[in-house]
């Protein structure tokens, strides 16, 4: 479709945008050495010692996540599919992700026992599930509830499936949810909503060529206000290994 074509020209169009990547890195090393190289003027025991580092602090862990999902997504990550259980993928996942909520934010899983068996690189899945749960996050300042739930779909019996026997995924959460410009380009190369610094538009772009490469797909339902879920189909895998 010319949506996927539209998709694949922007991914192509990341190597000359590095250039836009190495410049957000240079702000932020400019923040941390200007906050350092101020930490290292203050007279000693002075009160603003500890706001300077925690600025210089605050801009190196965003420098981090930038070159972290730049590396994710440029890598082209060979994938080394496997079959497996999605349910055991959510719940590694969901205790992961819990672990760095804040209270305010909850993490409740939905698990039918007997979820078909999908082929996936186990260790992307749960990065991909990660993104979109930090996403989620993100989305909820003012608290609420992230859902990841799995369910088996046989063929024909929903008309946004793909054909064939299929597992969906959803994570869903109660956040701002997103408006219609912001679902038309959610999943383009360095589209983000969050602050200069924040986000880096790379994550849902990232999650999007995973599932596509994986033979899946992936939508997003959103209505202002009210919330977000992301929902992914996989293929049912046929056969062992
Ligand atoms: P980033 O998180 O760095 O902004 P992403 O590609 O992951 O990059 O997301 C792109 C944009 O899509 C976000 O900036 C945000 O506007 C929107 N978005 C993604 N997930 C959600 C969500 N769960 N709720 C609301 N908006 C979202």
């Amino acid at each position: 479709t010319e949506d996927m074509l539209r998709q694949s020209q922007k991914m192509e169009a990341v190597g000359q945008l590095t250039g836009g990547i190495a410049h957000d890195f240079n702000n932020l090393m400019t923040i941390i050495v200007a906050n350092l190289d101020r930490a290292l003027r203050l007279p000693p025991g002075d009160p603003r010692t500890t706001t300077t580092l925690e600025n210089a602090l605050t801009g190196a862990r965003r420098a981090a996540t930038l070159t972290d999902q730049l590396l994710a997504f440029s890598r082209k990550q060979p994938l080394d599919p496997g079959v497996h259980d999605l349910n055991d993928l959510v719940a590694r996942t969901a205790d992961l992700f819990a672990a760095t909520l804040d209270a305010g934010i909850a993490v409740q899983t939905e698990l039918p026992p007997g979820v078909w068996p999908v082929r996936v690189d186990a260790n992307q899945t749960e990065n991909a599930l990660l993104n979109l749960a930090v996403n989620a996050r993100d989305a909820m300042p003012d608290g609420g509830t992230v859902t990841i739930r799995t369910l088996n779909i046989a063929a024909g019996t929903r008309d946004d499936a793909p054909p064939g026997d299929q597992v969906m995924i959803e994570v869903a959460d109660t956040g701002t949810g997103m408006s219609p410009e912001t679902i038309a380009r959610a999943f383009e190369p360095f589209f983000t909503t969050k602050g200069v610094g924040q986000g880096t538009g790379l994550g849902l772009a990232q999650v999007y060529g995973f599932i596509n490469q994986s033979g899946g797909r992936i939508a997003i339902h959103s209505v202002e206000g009210e919330g977000t879920t992301l929902r992914i189909f996989l293929p049912r895998a046929l056969g062992p290994t």
